[in-house]
């Protein structure tokens, strides 16, 4: 299946300028998500052996919880500040015009955990950088991480050298 032709594309959102890749019409056609989904199992396997999933609010949720179901795998949320009811580690990271915060559970995951990290499009790579040093900071190792979406103009990889990325669709 070519997803490129499931997903929508919306000029001028959030704002002036923005070609917003919309997932939605992906995730509500159920051969299509299906079929993501299989592919993310795939590609998941290739990473190696992995003991856990981490996925980050809230799209990486779509995609995280279902693959870890699916591969039998436990499912660790990732949040934005002061969400996360238990004790925390935090990251700050770039955004266009300031930071913000990403957190998990100080207990989510344990030293020598290995660990996929799946979100649902890579754009500059900061938030999956945010999300590496939250594995990192807790002792786990990153088996590798996998996008639905690559948006290959940003070079979101440079800023992931080192570790194992793969990617369903490339613009
Ligand atoms: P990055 O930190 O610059 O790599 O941005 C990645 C995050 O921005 C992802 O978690 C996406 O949810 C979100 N994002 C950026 N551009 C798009 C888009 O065109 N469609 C959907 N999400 C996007």
């Amino acid at each position: 299946m070519d997803f490129k032709d499931k997903l929508r594309h919306v000029m001028d959102f959030p704002k002036e300028g923005i070609d917003f890749i919309d997932i939605t019409t992906v995730l509500q056609d159920s051969e299509a998500f299906r079929e993501c989904m299989d592919t993310f199992k795939t590609l998941a396997e290739k990473m190696g052996d992995f003991d856990i999933i981490v996925g980050s609010e809230s799209r990486g949720f779509i995609f995280g919880a279902p693959l870890a179901y699916h591969m039998n795998k436990g499912f660790v949320p990732v949040r934005k500040k002061g969400k996360l009811p238990y004790k925390t580690v935090r990251e700050e990271y770039d955004l266009e015009y300031g930071t913000d915060v990403l957190e998990m559970h100080s207990d989510a995951i344990k030293p020598g955990q290995r660990v996929l990290i799946v979100d649902d499009l890579l754009a500059t790579g900061g938030t999956t950088q945010a999300n590496i040093r939250l594995v990192e900071q807790l002792g786990g190792e990153v088996a590798g991480v996998i996008f639905f979406i690559e948006l290959m103009s940003l070079n979101g990889r440079d800023k992931l050298k080192g570790y194992k990325v793969d990617s369903i669709v490339k613009f």
